[in-house]
């Protein structure tokens, strides 16, 4: 194999898919959630940007004309930043629980989670899928295939985090007010954190 960073890269993908499956069956629901046609489609755009891509691409010569050297070095960092988005994933489950879902509702039991890896990010999971994205585009060194599955995860978190944060706002009112002031969206607000650390240790 010419291109062992895309089989890590695959061989990642695997492990995110058991990770989602054995945090999904944890839950089981008893009526099946109604995905709105948009969300279906930008899923669809995903998985086909982050998983069908780099698989034709690591077996077939395909789009190689968007090919670029990248230094092995960018490629480890890749793998880094694979592991970690994978752990963070793993992570999110586990704080959210029950409240999980495949689509923006809100269920019958659900609690606003603000705990875990919920204090420093309030949508840890689609963190992960953007760090998914980047090792993408570190583990695969092409224009296209590389770089193809951040694009789709930008443009769904664009529609889905307006619209759950709308939803939480209605249901939690000014708790969900509170936490949107003092914890970023997908990045960490590393001046809070520092300030919250320094008024517990005082
Ligand atoms: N956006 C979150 C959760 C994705 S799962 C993340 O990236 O980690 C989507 C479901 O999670 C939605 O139905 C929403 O109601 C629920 N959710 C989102 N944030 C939550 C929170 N802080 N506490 C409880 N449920 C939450």
């Amino acid at each position: 194999m010419e291109r062992p960073f895309v089989v890590i890269y695959l061989i990642g993908v695997c492990l995110a898919g058991a990770i989602r499956v054995i945090q999904i069956r944890k839950y089981p629901r008893s009526e099946k959630p109604q995905v709105p046609v948009l969300e279906i489609w930008l899923m669809l755009l995903w998985f086909l940007a982050s998983q069908v891509l780099p698989m034709v691409y690591a077996f077939r010569p395909i789009l190689t004309f968007a090919d670029y050297p990248l230094p092995a070095l960018l490629s480890g960092l890749g793998v880094g930043v694979f592991g970690f988005a994978l752990w963070l994933l793993q992570q999110s489950h586990i704080d959210l629980g029950r409240n999980w879902s495949p689509i923006a509702e809100i269920q019958t039991s659900q609690v606003l989670v603000t705990q875990g890896v919920y204090r420093y990010v309030r949508h840890p999971m689609y963190t992960a899928h953007l760090l998914w994205g980047l090792a993408q585009a570190l583990l695969i060194a092409n224009w296209l295939v590389g770089c193809s599955g951040l694009i789709a995860f930008v443009f769904f978190c664009c529609v889905r985090i307006p619209k759950e944060e709308a939803l939480m706002q209605t249901q939690f009112g000014q708790a969900y007010a509170d936490y949107q002031q003092t914890v970023g969206a997908v990045l960490p607000r590393i001046y809070h954190i520092v300030k919250v650390r320094i008024k517990q240790s005082r």
